[in-house]
């Protein structure tokens, strides 16, 4: 089959030995071999953030949204409430899980082309008493906005609230500093900016919230956070784990570690700051003010007689995967993530495609 360059936030484009992992022998998850090979991915991943001291790492079998419903379900206590600070796709999406749980929901919504207003975030907090968690996504895939993730975390200590992070998309592509954004529920995912392979994903608990989590009335089996750390913990998983895509997370730790995370981080800066100087120079305008841009999407604007399928497809037959904007921007944006191995070749490659196909579409 084609190999193609993926410029989707994710799955992402992984290193040979990352997929070659995946092809270790057979294991049985209840035996001593898996269990070292679950915890010492739970320890990487702290290593590799610096959390060790601070965070548990707790794994689901599942993408990135199995992950933020544990996050979710497990953290709101009865007849308390779930602050949203939305400015997107996915911030609907955890506001859409509280409500699909009947949790209580503030769904605090705004302008998904602009950071959110944390003063109105604020207001509402101390307004309402029976708020316990507030959440907010950190890197807005359905834009590529880079959310205040300090800011909120301020506002959380300050009023003692639990705070929930939607990193699936930024860790290990963005800035995170896990004590000064008093972060207590990071979610992530393998197959995004932790380059590996998709199946598997997690939440980071910070340890003082740990005791609040477990005076939680449990709502969910399969996504309650402390009965699978518990289990996790003593080796132990409570279900069948995706056994091979534990071997690649691991490979794809080492990697990371190896690279370590302020080296991928700058990677993909400067393969953004790369891109975005060809977009430029193609005439091609951004969705968001660049201030806003964080280091691995850039949300475009289709030019007038472009549409995305044509875009899409010239580019594909070329070799190189683009992704559609979602809900209302659907018709109006293409998104080009710079996420995985991708290389400063396949960049330039990629920029000199998609200059042929505007000009062929007869984009101006
Ligand atoms: C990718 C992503 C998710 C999860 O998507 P899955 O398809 O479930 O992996 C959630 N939030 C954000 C911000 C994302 O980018």
């Amino acid at each position: 089959m084609r190999r193609y360059i993926l410029l989707n936030p994710g799955p992402v484009n992984v290193k040979e030995s990352v997929r070659k992992a995946l092809l270790a022998p057979d294991m049985c998850h209840r035996e001593p071999e898996f269990s070292r090979l679950m915890t010492g991915c739970a320890k990487k991943l702290l290593l590799a953030f610096g959390i060790t001291g601070t965070h548990k790492a707790v794994f689901f079998t599942g993408s990135g949204t199995a992950a933020l419903e544990a996050a979710v379900v497990s953290s709101v206590p009865q007849g308390k409430k779930i602050l949203v600070i939305n400015n997107g796709v996915y911030g609907e999406r955890i506001a859409e899980i509280a409500g699909r749980h009947g949790i209580g929901l503030i769904n605090l919504k705004s302008d998904m082309t602009k950071t959110p207003d944390i003063n109105a975030a604020e207001e509402i907090i101390r307004r309402d008493k029976d708020i316990s968690v507030v959440a907010m996504v950190h890197h807005e895939t359905s834009t590529g906005i880079l959310n205040p993730v300090y800011e909120i975390g301020r506002l959380c200590k300050k009023h003692n609230k639990l705070y929930l992070l939607d990193s699936i998309s930024a860790l290990g592509g963005e800035d995170l500093d896990f004590r000064r954004a008093n972060v207590d529920l990071c979610v992530g995912t393998a197959n995004k900016c932790i380059e590996g392979i998709p199946g598997v994903s997690f939440v980071l608990v910070s340890k003082r919230a740990l005791p609040k989590l477990k005076g939680v009335h449990p709502r969910s089996l399969y996504f309650d956070i402390s009965l699978n750390l518990e289990g996790q913990k003593k080796g132990e998983p409570l279900f069948t784990p995706a056994v091979q895509i534990f071997y690649s997370l691991d490979c794809a730790l080492d990697e990371l570690m190896k690279e370590g995370v302020q080296g991928r981080i700058k990677r993909y800066k400067n393969l953004a700051a790369l891109l975005r100087k060809g977009f430029e120079g193609a005439g091609l305008k951004y969705l968001i003010e660049p201030k806003y841009h964080s280091n691995t999407i850039t949300a475009l604007r289709l030019p007038k007689g472009v549409t995305y399928d044509k875009l899409h497809d010239a580019l594909k037959a070329k070799g190189f995967v683009i992704y559609a904007g979602q809900s209302k921007l659907k018709r109006t944006i293409f998104r080009i993530a710079n996420m995985g191995r991708i290389t400063v070749n396949d960049a330039c490659r990629l920029l000199m495609a998609l200059k042929s196909a505007l000009k062929k579409e007869g984009a101006g």
